[in-house]
């Protein structure tokens, strides 16, 4: 199975539903983290998710713990570029964890989309 982490600062929560809904077949069969309020959004879609702290109080920290430990595969992680946050160094080290444990890091829909596609399409050749 599949553990993904989702995130989205508030700015890009709604692209973040849109996403989730866009790739409903896909997220229903991996296991989803999320920070808090983003996993709020998610749940009202009608997924399970494994809901972390919000971002700001830890969640980004966490979902960093998780990978470093070998337990998420990709992030999808829908930042606001247009708008300042109290965790940026979270943000960062998150980011930074990703790069250092070659985890897939998708910051917006297009390259997050492109990942999913991707990691289908190396299941099914797996698979076949
Ligand atoms: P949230 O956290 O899902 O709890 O809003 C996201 C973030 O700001 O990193």
């Amino acid at each position: 199975m599949i553990n993904i982490a989702l995130i989205a600062h508030d700015g890009k929560k709604p692209e973040m539903v849109s996403f989730v809904m866009r790739n409903k077949t896909f997220l229903s069969k991996t296991k989803i983290f999320a920070t808090g309020t983003t996993g709020s959004h998610i749940e009202k879609e009608g997924f399970n998710v494994e809901k972390l702290l919000s971002g700001p109080r830890g969640g980004d920290a966490q979902i960093a713990a998780l990978l470093a430990t070998g337990n998420v595969d990709i992030v999808i992680f829908f930042r606001d570029p247009l708008d300042k946050h109290p965790h940026e160094p979270d943000v960062q080290m998150l980011m930074r964890l990703c790069d250092v444990h070659n985890i897939p890091l998708a910051t917006n829909p297009a390259s997050g989309n492109y990942i999913l596609k991707g990691i289908a399409e190396s299941l099914k050749e797996k698979e076949g």
